[in-house]
């Protein structure tokens, strides 16, 4: 993801069109309408007629330029939580027509070649093209993302969409979803296990009900005492504030698997000493500043810390497939996209439920 091979170009040379989309021209600048190249479908190509895009967390890290070993390349245009419908494949795909509905997730494009790809990981591959920010080598420049009316991916890395499921609420499966489904398949979540899940947004909603689809005992640990009872109807058997150290005390060393989704800087170490014996905490929260963990905290009990980074493109099909089968998409709040400053103001005040879901109609009709 060097920055150095931005200038490379495929050998496949093709033509491109200019595609609706909204971008940040630097990281203290608004989101605001533009255009921006798309290429013409290649013969492993897929051009899908983007309809939702979510809005997760990262977006707003990326456009702020807040992640120091990512940093961003303006304009920048986010969004990997896409659903929309194939408008044309190239000759050489076999899964997707025109009309189906298809699905992007954060990864465009591995190079197929590493251990990490062979072994089906391509989340893992230190080449891999994420869906914005990355180098794009048939075009040039970056790669652009989902705030826009059409995107085109090769077909390897587009996903099937169950037909019973609302669209809004699949888009956010797309990185919300397979963020927190596979750490969870990773470490074992099941029934008669204990799990926790910290931080009740965009990935936390969808951790609580995966866990609780899985079979899983669920607690949520929330800093916003109002999303307590959602945190029950969305799945949870316990919820509980998590700036309250007595009730925090009553689950020390209970736990076998505690997902971390929180945005800022928080007191880890008050999760670890909740594991029980080689209970494991896996950190999503995709944070800039290093957590002080305390070793002793991790001694006792054997416990272990972890992260955990997406998800394969077979098991985000693998997970999609799990959400048509027990009818599981993300609460979503819909907005056009003309409100997406807004969203992002909102997202850190913590005041969605669960996700913004933006209706791309809104930018085809601007
Ligand atoms: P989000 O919707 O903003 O949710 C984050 C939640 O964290 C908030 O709703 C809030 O929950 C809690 N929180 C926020 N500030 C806090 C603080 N100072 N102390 C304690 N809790 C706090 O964000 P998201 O989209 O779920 O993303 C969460 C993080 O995961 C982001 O850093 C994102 O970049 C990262 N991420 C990582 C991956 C990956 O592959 N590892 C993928 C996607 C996103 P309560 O109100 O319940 O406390
Ligand atoms: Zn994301």
């Amino acid at each position: 993801m060097s920055t150095s091979s931005i200038t490379q170009f495929s050998s496949e040379s093709r033509g491109q069109y200019n595609a609706k989309a909204y971008s940040a021209a630097s990281a203290t600048s608004p989101l605001a309408p533009t255009m921006i190249p798309r290429r013409d479908p290649g013969k492993d190509d897929v051009q899908i007629d983007i309809l939702f895009c979510g809005i997760c967390h990262s977006d707003l890290h990326q456009v702020r330029n807040e992640w120091s070993v990512m940093p961003t390349v303006y304009p920048c245009t986010p969004g990997h939580e896409i659903v929309g419908r194939v408008t044309q494949v190239g000759s050489a795909v076999t899964k997707f027509k025109p009309g189906d509905f298809a699905a992007v997730g954060c990864l465009v494009d591995s190079d197929g070649t590493c251990p990490e790809c062979q072994t089906g990981l391509e989340q893992f591959c230190s080449n891999m093209t994420l869906t914005y920010n990355s180098p794009d080598v048939h075009l040039g420049g970056v790669t652009y993302g989902g705030y826009s009316d059409s995107i085109v991916v090769k077909e390897h890395f587009v996903l099937r969409v169950p037909s019973n499921l609302n669209l809004a609420g699949v888009a956010p499966l797309l990185c919300a979803g397979i963020t927190t489904y596979s750490p969870m398949r990773h470490w074992g979540v099941m029934k008669g296990k204990k799990a926790g899940v910290v931080g009740l947004g965009g990935l936390g909603h969808m951790a609580v009900k995966f866990a609780h689809a899985l079979g899983a005992y669920v607690v949520v640990f929330t800093t916003s005492p109002n999303k307590k009872d959602d945190a029950i109807r969305l799945g949870a058997d316990e919820a509980l504030v998590s700036r309250d150290a007595d009730q925090m005390n009553k689950h020390a060393g209970t736990f076998d698997f505690i997902l971390d989704s929180v945005s800022s800087e928080h007191d880890i170490n008050a999760y670890i000493q909740l594991l029980g014996r080689d209970g494991n905490i896996t950190v999503v929260g995709a944070l800039d500043k290093p957590h002080a963990v305390l070793a002793l905290g991790l001694l006792f009990k054997r416990r272990s810390l972890s992260g955990s980074l997406i998800g394969s493109i077979a098991e985000t099909q693998e997970m999609l497939n799990f959400c048509g089968e027990h009818n599981i998409t993300a609460d979503v709040e819909v907005i056009p996209i003309q409100k997406v400053n807004e969203a992002y103001e909102r997202l850190l005040k913590s005041d969605v439920k669960y996700r913004f879901s933006i209706d791309m109609a809104s930018l085809k009709s601007q």
